[in-house]
């Protein structure tokens, strides 16, 4: 049966690349995130043409549980629910402690940790009554160590993984895993639109992040690519990867290996 796929910040970055992966399986693709009017037609395109079943865009904003509890409920009334969920919209802010702002704290807080919250107690119903079904979060390598600057991202993180253990053991017998994926630095918007801050609140080149901060601690030196964790969660959503769950994965160039 074609399996459906709910993808969460999949207008841009690793949420698209996983949108992809999965619209080359055949799957129902259900979008997510934000974008003008042109440029969510051009990724619904672009992903309904690559052999997805249907595919559709759903606006829900991630700080709002009755947007998401929208997405999730046009997931079941189109698709009979989400058999795979990808937990991925995530926002980043970098300050010192003392001057970050509380608005931003809230703000990652509700879209990196609370969103998946809501969108897994809503997906849960339908994945119980078939006996089947894949959640994958995408934490990040800050989901196992810390960055300064870097706190209410890293608190998120941390979050998302208790998160993923604690649903995992609640479903573990009905067919349902529940995992984190961990990235190190991949180059997407969100890790662009950094560059900047951090050299301002570092005093240091843009060039200096990139080479000093970024991948200073990856070691293989090179950014991983969106295509390198879309495949590591298509493996996750796979029957074969049926006895992994309350766990994560880590894919960060050998960064939590020091
Ligand atoms: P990105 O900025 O390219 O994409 C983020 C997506 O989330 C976009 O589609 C955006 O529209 C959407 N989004 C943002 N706020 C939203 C909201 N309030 N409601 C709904 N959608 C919203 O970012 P990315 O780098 O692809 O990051 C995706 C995920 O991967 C995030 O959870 C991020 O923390 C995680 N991650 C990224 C890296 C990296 O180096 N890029 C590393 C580890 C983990």
């Amino acid at each position: 049966m074609t399996k459906t796929a709910v993808i969460t910040g999949s207008t841009s970055g690793i949420g698209l690349a996983i949108a992809k992966a999965f619209a080359k399986t055949g799957a129902n693709i259900v979008l997510n995130g934000f974008g003008s009017a042109d440029e969510i037609r051009t990724v619904t395109d672009e992903v309904a043409g690559l052999g997805a079943g249907t595919v559709l865009h759903h606006p829900a904003d991630m700080t709002k549980p009755a947007e998401i509890a929208d997405l999730m409920a046009t997931a079941v009334a189109r698709f009979g629910g989400a058999d795979i969920l990808v937990n991925n919209a995530g926002v980043q802010f970098v300050e010192k402690i003392e001057d970050f702002p509380v608005e931003q704290w809230d703000r990652i807080i509700a879209i990196n940790l609370s969103s998946s919250f809501h969108t897994i107690r809503a997906a849960i119903p339908a994945m119980k009554q078939k006996g089947w079904g894949r959640i994958v979060n995408i934490a990040s390598a800050h989901g196992l160590v810390a960055s300064p600057f870097k706190s209410a991202y890293v608190a998120a993180k941390h979050g998302i993984m208790g998160l993923t253990k604690t649903v995992a053991l609640e479903v573990a017998e009905n067919g349902i895993t529940v995992n984190s994926i961990c990235p190190g630095y991949v180059l997407t918007p969100l890790v662009e639109k950094q560059i900047p801050d951090q050299a301002r609140t570092r005093g240091i080149t843009e060039e200096q992040v990139i080479n000093e901060v970024m991948l200073k601690g990856q070691p293989t030196k090179k950014f991983i690519t969106v295509e390198q964790v879309a495949s590591l969660a298509l493996y996750l959503a796979s029957d074969e990867a049926a006895q992994i769950t309350g766990t994560h994965v880590s894919m960060d160039g050998g960064w939590t290996a020091q």
